[in-house]
């Protein structure tokens, strides 16, 4: 689903990833650690669009990110093309970002409605089913400051799979929440994985790795220093950076 082969970025003489090499399969739940910094958040806005790499190759479901094949060249994706291609990449956030003056409900509504052109009614029926599958059917008509920390960043996800997406990308999702409130969160994400969701996960919650996922990266530097099943790498970590990095977080 996603394919990373040598991939770069730099912001000005700033050189943050550094020839990234990994893959992602379908239906797989993919964890990415790495101290703060080390270029997590980077790589996920250049899977989504969001920035241009400088050198390598990255594709997502077989296309490259920002360019169309056409007869063996490659074109620049023109900005329809690249709306076209995020539409099926879901992404969240550290912060939830719902639009404040909008009900629940009317935020998972709003990208379908607006980009996708669907009717509203239709939009509304199928938004009412996500919320009801991270477990907010009852507060639909909720604004996001009569919710939760744990309960908006449940909306924030229900936004993103109203769109459909064969993709999601998940940002330190539980980083901002009040303790109490990680446990639901972290349910719905482990519901998604069990239906089958394709999910890059940057996270700090091993125990999460542990259960759920299928592949653990440990990113520093803006390389990968050391990957493998999460159960692997969190019990037997082979590299210096990686046992360092794991006995502050562990
Ligand atoms: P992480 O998510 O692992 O904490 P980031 O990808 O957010 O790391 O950041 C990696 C480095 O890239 C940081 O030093 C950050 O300051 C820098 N960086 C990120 N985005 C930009 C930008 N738009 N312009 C300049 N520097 C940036
Ligand atoms: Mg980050």
């Amino acid at each position: 689903m996603v394919k990373a082969e040598g991939v770069h970025k730099s912001f000005g003489a700033a050189h943050i990833l550094k020839g990234i090499d990994l893959e992602v399969a379908p239906r797989e739940v993919f964890c990415l650690i790495g101290p703060s910094g080390s270029g997590k958040s980077t790589f996920l806005r250049c899977i989504n669009h969001l920035e241009k790499i400088n050198a390598g190759r990255l594709s997502v479901d077989g296309e490259l990110v920002g360019y169309r094949e056409h007869k063996g060249k490659l074109y620049e994706l023109r900005d329809k093309e690249v709306a076209a291609r995020r539409r099926d990449i879901g992404m969240v956030f550290q912060r939830f970002n719902l639009f404040p003056h909008m009900t629940a409900i009317e935020n998972v509504m709003e990208a379908p409605v607006q980009v996708k052109g669907e009717s509203k009614a239709n939009a509304r029926e199928r938004a009412a089913t996500m919320l009801d599958r991270v477990g907010l059917a009852d507060k639909a008509g909720n604004y996001p400051s009569q919710l939760s920390g744990g309960q908006q960043q449940r909306v924030a996800i229900a936004r993103a799979l109203a769109m459909e997406p064969k993709l999601m990308l998940f940002d330190e999702p539980t980083s901002a929440l009040d303790p109490e409130l990680v446990g639901d969160v972290l349910d719905v994400m482990k519901d998604l994985a069990a239906d089958g969701m394709t999910m890059i996960v940057v996270t700090h919650e091993m125990g999460f790795a542990r259960e759920v996922g299928d592949s653990l990266v440990f990113m520093d530097d803006g390389v990968v220093v050391e990957s493998g099943h999460p159960r692997e790498v969190l019990a037997n970590p082979q590299h210096e950076r990686t046992k360092s990095f794991l006995s502050k977080v562990l």
